[in-house]
């Protein structure tokens, strides 16, 4: 099936609808766009567990704050339509921001307790922004499965809460990071680095497996293993660190013992571009 582009809402669920009279199943994968390998992987994991799959493109204002980089988010629809058709994207979503919040715009969404560490605590409001067009973007399509990264575990967890919560119809798949060949994330913001900031921001990945190494030989002190990764991460000047947590995989609260499964989670800064990263950290024995 040939590409096709929505760019009006009656337009999207006019293409979903035909999908779903036709039987077929369905998936969602939104995005901000300026596309990268990480978000071609959830587009193939969608397009092999679905007959029909749609892709949003929507940079969310609401989930940016004031001091944030929403002017300066990288856009680059050329290339991000070239990879969806390469990829067989059945349809691309990619509203306008009037028809998604309209001055008469007043619902948003809070969802609680999972969003008060890590990034809901340094971001005020940006998973309140997650929320509201994660939710609204389903209500548009309702997709029968909808896919997130792993990268940002914290969101996926926010919208499990969420679906769960107001009993959604959609299966929400969360999809492994993907990662340069030095275990940097891949993210649109990377492009924002300079060839040392760039060098530098491989140290998160590296402080996060020297904790998944710590939590593997039974380091079960929360507090020690982080203070490990805090040192590591201060030896290189160019970063400065917003968060590094252990914390419940399923709660996103900081854990003082490391018990079962712990997601360790970071966010740095390197020069002006914030990045953030986790890993799943298991002990050998459990
Ligand atoms: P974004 O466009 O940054 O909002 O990301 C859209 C989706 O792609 C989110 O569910 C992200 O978690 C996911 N994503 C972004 N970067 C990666 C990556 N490196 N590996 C896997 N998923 C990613």
């Amino acid at each position: 099936m040939a590409l096709a582009v929505a760019t009006s809402i009656a337009g999207a669920r006019e293409a979903m609808g035909a999908a779903r009279r036709g039987g077929l199943s369905s998936g969602l994968v939104p995005t901000m766009g300026a596309l990268h390998e990480g978000h071609r992987k959830l587009i193939q994991v969608a397009r092999e567990e679905c007959d029909w799959l749609a892709v949003s493109i929507f940079v969310n204002p609401t989930q940016f704050g004031p001091e944030e980089d929403f002017d300066t988010y990288p856009r680059d629809l050329d290339s991000d339509l070239a990879m969806c058709r390469q990829s067989g994207v059945d349809l691309v979503f990619q509203p306008v921001r009037a028809e998604i919040y309209p001055a008469t715009h007043r619902t948003f969404v809070e969802v609680e307790t999972v969003t008060s560490h890590l990034c809901g605590r340094f971001r005020p409001g940006h998973f309140r922004g997650v929320a509201t067009i994660v939710l609204k973007l389903l209500n548009i399509l309702g997709p029968d499965r909808a896919y997130f990264g792993e990268k940002d575990a914290q969101q996926t967890v926010v919208v499990r809460q969420l679906v769960k919560d107001l009993n959604l119809p959609v299966v929400v798949r969360q999809v492994p990071t993907v990662r340069e060949s030095d275990g940097l994330a891949i993210s649109s913001r990377n492009r924002h680095l300079g060839p040392q900031e760039r060098r530098a921001a491989a140290v998160l990945f590296r402080v996060l497996k020297e904790i998944r190494t710590l939590v593997l030989q039974g380091g079960r002190d929360a507090a020690r293993v982080r203070r490990s990764g805090l040192r590591l991460l201060s030896r290189e000047t160019r970063v400065q660190v917003e968060y590094l947590e252990l914390v419940d995989p399923e709660t996103m609260q900081p854990v003082s013992e490391v018990r079962g499964p712990v997601r360790a989670a970071a966010a740095i800064r390197v020069g002006g571009v914030r990045l953030i990263d986790n890993l799943l950290c298991e002990a050998a024995d459990r």
